[in-house]
């Protein structure tokens, strides 16, 4: 038998809750450093709860630890520093510090010839004037750092929203960029491994409510995927990156009914559109991360059946309500229910396209209240 694997992993939240689950069946342990009450140090392992800088917790995060890795990445780059200094971490702190910033990872998105929506840096209110100047309106300001789910957005539509808006975002560092007209989105979830082996699951379909991803659903055979797989993979190359990688893109359809990805983010994790993986793939995206981080050989990323993933937000539906829906896969990640947090999600899994809608509705109709509809 060999040695159980020791993961590091900062942050505590479902993620990491999925990525103990994960690690389980691999007789891995675990211990998670996270400031707040955490939904996986009760179960799943060891609970460091100490601020993402403090010394002695990284110290015991080191100690504990055959490899780090991350379920968060807004962690201080001075925190990342020193656990790479002592362990194998992974993804590297340059691939966290390029995906931080919005203008960092889009520089990076066309040096590699991959194309993104029209976007100028907005340094002041001045800078704002020149870009709308250029893009036109409709378009969206964000902050370069820390926006997520939404947050740190905002749509202009007309030159009235443009007045002191540098200042109404709090005069940070922003990006502006074009509105697009999008047909969906999707996403791909690949991985990395040490070795630079790469995989990529099946494009995921992503349905936003409100900002919040509601509904992602794997697509077998999407005319994108090989586009989105290369684009992915140059971007990991670049990076020297180890571990799963999200890429979100904007699907734009052209006059002619063709189609084409203009890339929008990436995160330097696990992702919550690859959460159907768990169920409906040979190997889960969490899995297959572990793998990656620890050195050992990728699994297989083929999709099993038709599945869905909806996120539960704010509030639980009936717990038993969901279970006697067939092909229902429930995940209460624990945490105290508030307006707009991620609080589980449900997998769907179905024979076939029209048995899948089926249960996609039987699911939504559970979720409305949660929706606010
Ligand atoms: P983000 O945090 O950049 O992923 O944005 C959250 C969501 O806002 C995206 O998934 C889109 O639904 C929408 N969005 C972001 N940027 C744009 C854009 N340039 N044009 C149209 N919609 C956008």
């Amino acid at each position: 038998m060999s040695q159980p694997f020791r993961f590091g992993i900062v942050g505590g939240g479902q993620l990491g809750r999925m990525l103990a689950q994960a690690g389980a069946a691999l007789n891995a342990r675990f211990t998670f450093l996270d400031p707040s009450d955490s939904p996986c140090g009760r179960v799943h392992g060891h609970h460091l709860c100490a601020d993402w800088q403090d010394d002695a917790a990284l110290t015991q995060l080191v100690a504990a630890s055959d490899a780090i890795t991350f379920e968060f990445e807004n962690v201080p780059a001075d925190a990342v520093a020193r656990l790479a200094a002592e362990r194998p971490t992974f993804p590297p702190a340059g691939a966290l510090d390029t995906a931080r910033d919005r203008w960092s990872e889009k520089s990076l998105f066309m040096r590699l010839g991959i194309e993104v929506p029209p976007l100028a840096l907005v340094d002041s209110q001045a800078d704002l004037e020149a870009g709308v100047a250029t893009i036109g309106l409709p378009a969206v300001l964000k902050t370069r750092t820390l926006g997520y789910d939404g947050k740190g957005q905002k749509v202009l539509r007309e030159m009235a929203d443009v007045a002191d808006t540098f200042a109404e975002l709090s005069s940070v560092p922003l990006i502006l960029e074009g509105f697009i007209a999008f047909d969906h989105e999707v996403s791909v979830i690949a991985v990395r491994g040490r070795d630079g082996e790469t995989r990529a699951w099946p494009l995921s379909r992503n349905e936003h409510r409100s900002g919040i991803l509601h509904c992602s659903t794997p697509l077998d055979s999407h005319g994108l995927q090989a586009e989105a797989e290369a684009a992915a993979f140059k971007v990991m190359h670049e990076l020297d990156y180890v571990g799963v990688m999200a890429f979100e893109f904007f699907v734009v359809k052209d006059a002619d009914g063709s189609e084409r990805l203009l890339a929008n983010e990436i995160a330097p994790r696990v992702h919550n559109s690859g959460h159907w993986s768990i169920e409906g793939a040979v190997t889960s995206q969490f899995e297959n991360h572990l793998r990656a981080v620890a050195g050992m050989p990728l699994g297989e990323t083929a999709l099993l059946t038709p599945c869905a993933m909806l996120n539960i937000i704010g509030r639980m539906p009936e717990r038993d309500a969901v279970l006697a829906i067939p092909g229902a896969r429930l995940h209460d990640y624990g945490k105290a229910p508030r307006a707009g947090r991620k609080i589980g999600h449900i997998t769907l899994l179905a024979a076939d396209k029209a048995s899948l809608d089926a249960r996609i509705a039987a699911v939504e109709a559970l979720l409305v209240n949660e929706l606010g509809k």
